[in-house]
């Protein structure tokens, strides 16, 4: 892997790989990072790579057109919340705690740390409702408690370590209840199995009180827009 390249022809920088098993050549948008990741099978030279990722400028420009842009948590802004939307609202004469009424998220404070105010508490409200729902859901079926940590861990929206620690994406507040709850239930279930085997699966179903297969369809769709909410 070497340092990102700018190229003229492309609108983000690409990142090249020499990839010992890899076949073809093959172009991935890293959204999160804005730039093009080019796996490059041993056999092909550098400039060659690069030829053949100029080439695909059309279809890159295509994928760019189809992400929607980042979403800054500035004033102004409606953020998905908990299944709705939240306008996020600066106040000269509100304290610094953002508080929530009526899906308005208000707070005051210096306004250039407005978005940092907000963050932080979407980010403590992640935790308290992910702890307690956890919690509702070891203790209701018989699985012993876990401790449960929240941040922002990548593509992955939870994850159980091998001592049962569970840690979850701080974005699920994001998201629907119904979708936070079938990530509990996937995580709660894996204090048990440390698997994606019949047996996770059966208990999964157990533990989650709805269609699996709707609500981890559901969480792909809104995924990709919960990421993008907090940056820019
Ligand atoms: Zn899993």
């Amino acid at each position: 892997m070497s340092e990102p390249l700018a190229l003229a022809g492309l609108p983000w920088p690409v990142e090249l790989r020499t990839h010992p098993r890899a076949r073809r050549l093959r172009l991935v948008l890293d959204e999160p990072r804005g730039l093009l990741r080019l796996t490059v099978p041993r056999r092909v030279s550098r400039s060659a790579a690069l030829d053949w990722a100029l080439r695909q400028s059309a279809w890159v420009e295509a994928q760019l057109a189809r992400i929607e842009p980042v979403e800054p948590l500035v004033t102004g802004a409606t953020i998905p919340f908990d299944g709705g939307e939240a306008m996020l609202q600066w106040e000269e004469t509100a304290p610094r705690t953002p508080r929530l009424t009526d899906l308005v998220l208000t707070c005051g404070g210096p306004p250039e740390r407005f978005g940092d105010r907000i963050a932080r508490w979407l980010r403590d409200e992640a935790r308290q409702r992910l702890i307690e729902e956890t919690r509702a859901l070891t203790s209701s079926s018989g699985i012993s408690d876990a401790p449960v940590s929240v941040g922002d861990a990548g593509t992955r929206w939870g994850s159980c370590s091998a001592s049962g620690a569970i840690r979850y994406n701080w974005r699920l507040i994001l998201a629907p209840p119904p979708v936070r709850a079938y990530v509990v239930a996937h995580e709660v279930a894996h204090r048990v199995h440390m698997n994606h085997g019949a047996g996770f699966h059966a208990l999964q179903a157990r533990l989650y009180d709805g269609d699996v297969t709707a609500a981890r369809l559901e969480l792909r769709r809104i995924g990709p827009r919960l990421k993008r909410v907090g940056r820019g």
